[in-house]
């Protein structure tokens, strides 16, 4: 077992040579690992400009105590959900370093924490400024609503923020439609749009405090010029650029197609193999959503395709998609890339359409790797791009194995894993599948003795 060095040339005969600077590798982490210096600095500078006004004589007066947490709160929660925002930015050189599966959870893991933060701010400050005018909390929380400026709207903001929070729980995801639940979560940033004046115009930390307001401002241009930029501005050029349509759709089976689109120097996408684009179709009914797809070949100079099951809506009307249809990208996206192979014996895995990746991912693989690829369907029918598969394999003199039939009857449990692939534990290895069989795998994996970091996987879903 060896070590890969990633610039090898990759395992295609022929085909453009592996440029990966120009297709936007770079040596990893150190953009990244800034991002993440810059948020804990902004993080300690959010708490300094929180207690720094504060003092015994401003504790000691009435509500003094409740106003100054309500203060803390309100900044830190609001810190928190420009983070959060952040973190779902696609920020392309985060994301190809900690992956947007990674990105979304630690998004979904900071929201209660962040909303808690403005709940209590919102508590704490009107109970604060009750006791400081001597009125009842409910009455004091409609005079600041009715006569306080920007303080209607940060609650409205407020609302909206906790609805598109509640529907994320994944009982309430499972009754919702993405799109619904997408277009509710749209409203996350109505909200915090609608609390920018309310902070700056009655934060004491920001009144008559040019530096303080110069650095919460810079904050807020900041995220919203990392927002525009990467899921608005950079998506629209790319997309202008390449002008991509649909060229053909073929069928794989009854319910899974491979579509081929055209466009201008499709070479020069910064993509790989194993990575995927947010596919917009600029058609009627579709233009408004934009879905994940992986491509299932590295693009040529003209064309790239990608390879879809239907499952909903919009799998479904990809299958009759007419050529000449015109087709927006976001990204590429994803870490399941050849960047993270540190071993020269790799094990890809793809069950059902989860093969999309891993055909690619092979096509893009160094040369000298020793390449064992698993495939796992229910069906014949459902082995879909093997021959593909098949053919790479050829060309890196690897093995490929299929494991054909319904669970109960062919298991993919530890023994029957060794059985497949027997020097397992010697390789790393690239999975994707059904979150049941991705589940059932990685337990196979770690108990035929592969460890958890040489354990790579796509998951379909966020
Ligand atoms: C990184 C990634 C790569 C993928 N690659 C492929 C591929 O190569 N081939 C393929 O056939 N499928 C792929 N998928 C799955 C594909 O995105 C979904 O099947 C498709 O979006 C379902 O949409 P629908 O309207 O047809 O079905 P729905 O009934 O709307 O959704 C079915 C499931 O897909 C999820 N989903 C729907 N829309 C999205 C979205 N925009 N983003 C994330 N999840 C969504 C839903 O939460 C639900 O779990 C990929 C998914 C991800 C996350």
């Amino acid at each position: 077992m060896s070590i890969v060095p990633t610039t090898l040339p990759r395992g295609r005969a022929g085909g453009p040579p592996p440029d990966d600077a120009r297709r936007g590798w770079r040596p990893p982490h150190n953009r990244a690992r800034l991002a993440g210096h810059v948020l804990g600095v902004g993080l300690a500078l959010v708490v300094v400009l929180g207690v720094v006004h504060e003092d015994s004589a401003s504790l000691g007066t009435a509500g003094g105590w409740a106003n100054a947490v309500g203060r803390l709160t309100g900044l830190v929660g609001t810190y928190g959900l420009l983070v959060m925002v952040v973190l779902v930015a696609r920020l392309q050189f985060v994301e190809r370093v900690v992956g947007q599966d990674r990105l979304v959870k630690w998004h979904r893991w900071i929201a209660p924490g962040v909303l808690a933060l403005l709940v209590a701010h919102t508590v704490a400050n009107t109970i604060g400024y009750a006791r400081a005018a001597e009125r009842g909390v409910a009455r004091e929380f409609w005079t600041l609503l009715t006569t306080t400026g920007g303080m209607l709207t940060a609650t409205v903001g407020l609302v909206a923020l906790l609805v598109a929070s509640a529907t994320s729980y994944r009982v309430a995801k499972r009754h919702l439609s993405y799109e619904t639940w997408w277009v509710i979560h749209l409203y996350t940033y109505l909200g915090i749009g609608l609390s920018y004046s309310h902070v700056l115009s009655s934060g004491s930390a920001f009144v008559g405090e040019p530096v303080a307001r110069g650095f919460w401002i810079a904050l807020w241009l900041l995220t919203a010029g990392l927002v525009a930029w990467y899921r608005v501005l950079l998506p629209t050029v790319r997309s202008a650029y390449h002008a991509m349509r649909v060229e053909s759709v073929v069928a794989e089976n009854a319910d899974t197609v491979s579509i081929t689109v055209v466009g201008r120097r499709l070479d020069r996408l910064p993509i790989h193999g194993g990575q995927f684009l947010q596919w917009r179709f600029l058609k009627a009914g579709l233009w408004w959503q934009a879905h994940p797809y992986s491509i299932s070949s590295l693009p040529t100079r003209t064309t790239l395709r990608f390879t879809v099951k239907r499952l909903g809506d919009h799998s479904a009307a990809l299958l009759t998609v007419e050529p000449g249809t015109r087709v927006a990208i976001e990204g590429p996206y994803g870490t399941f890339t050849r960047h993270r192979l540190h071993l020269d014996r790799v094990l890809l895995v793809g069950a059902g359409v989860g093969v999309t990746p891993v055909r690619a991912l092979l096509e893009d693989l160094p040369g000298g790797v020793d390449v064992t690829v698993l495939l796992r369907a229910d069906r014949h029918e459902d082995l879909v791009l093997a021959d593909e598969v098949e053919r790479f394999v050829d060309e890196h003199g690897g093995r490929a194995v299929t494991l054909v039939g319904p669970p109960d009857e062919v298991p993919i449990d530890a023994p029957a894993l060794r059985a497949a692939v027997p020097d397992v534990a010697d390789r790393e290895v690239y999975m994707c599948g059904p979150t049941g069989f991705m589940r059932a795998m990685s337990s196979s994996l770690r108990e035929s003795g592969v460890p958890p970091e040489r354990i790579h996987h796509e998951a379909f879903t966020f």
